[in-house]
């Protein structure tokens, strides 16, 4: 790793695949240094191997976010190397979708942890290096569910919900300090998270975009880019849709 102080540090959850390996690697192409987190070093090696081989700067940590323990210990390991994070992208999220009154507590709780808490250990972690620095970046990742809800999907919905509540509330406490939080609500994008699904449910969604396709990862990676930057200095606790006309 260099120690070139005009790159930006970038740390990136649920990186290994979809939407996040895709805002890495757009990161990574805007010339930020990025930290790639994943499950396991078997999901996010190809991604860190794609950017060094492309002559960015990339270095992998296999974390579960779902964990506070896990997230402070490595956010422990990455200040003391890099100083701070100016860039931090919650993405890593999961579904376990089931009707409301067959809902386990299990699955209630894994999508809260892994897609709601996860943003709220990591934020905790990095934001005050960036407040002493007085320049950062929050961007969370959240869903078009967390706004209009979703049959089958009351845990999924509820974490959505809660990382827009989270995000206006770490908005405003931090924005004296030039750091902004914002959060990306995608609709229907094209990822393993989404493949899975019934090709009934996928045309039935196709009808209600006006746009009439499914979105790409790099969509989302475009926005986040553009969050990412000093283009965005004014922009704070803000939710974007991204959904082809969906939401309006
Ligand atoms: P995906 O293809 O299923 O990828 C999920 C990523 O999250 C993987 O990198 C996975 O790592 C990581 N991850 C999951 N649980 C984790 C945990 N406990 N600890 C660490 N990493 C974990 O998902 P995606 O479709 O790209 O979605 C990315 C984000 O966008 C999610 O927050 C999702 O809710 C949101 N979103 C997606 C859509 C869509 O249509 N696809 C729409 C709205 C919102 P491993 O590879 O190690 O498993």
């Amino acid at each position: 790793m260099s120690n070139d102080p005009t790159k930006k540090t970038a740390l990136v959850t649920g990186a290994s695949r979809g939407i996040g390996k895709a805002i890495a690697l757009t990161l990574s192409a805007a010339g930020h240094r990025v930290l790639c987190v994943s499950r396991s070093q078997s999901s996010f090696q190809p991604v860190v191997d794609a950017i060094l081989e492309s002559g960015g700067e990339a270095r992998g940590y296999a974390v579960d976010v779902a964990s506070s323990q896990e997230v402070k210990a490595a956010c422990a390991g990455i200040l003391s190397e890099f100083g701070q994070v100016d860039i931090l992208v919650n993405n890593a999220g999961i579904t376990r979708d089931g009707l409301v009154m067959r809902m386990s507590d299990e699955d209630w709780n894994a999508v809260i942890q892994t897609n709601l808490s996860s943003c709220f250990y990591w934020t905790r972690e990095l934001i005050r290096p960036m407040a002493s620095k007085r320049w950062g970046r929050v961007i969370n990742i959240a869903s078009v569910v967390g706004l209009m809800g979703n049959y089958g999907q009351a845990n999924y919905a509820a974490a959505k919900a809660g990382v827009l509540g989270l995000t206006k509330s770490v908005a405003k406490e931090f924005a004296s300090r030039s750091i902004t939080v914002n959060a990306v609500a995608p609709g229907f994008i094209e990822t393993d998270m989404t493949a899975a699904l019934d090709d009934k449910v996928k045309e039935a969604m196709l009808k209600v975009i006006p746009m009439k396709r499914f979105g790409k990862v790099d969509d989302i990676a475009g926005i986040v880019k553009f969050l990412a930057s000093s283009d965005s200095d004014y922009i704070t606790g803000q939710v974007f849709t991204v959904d082809g006309g969906m939401v309006m």
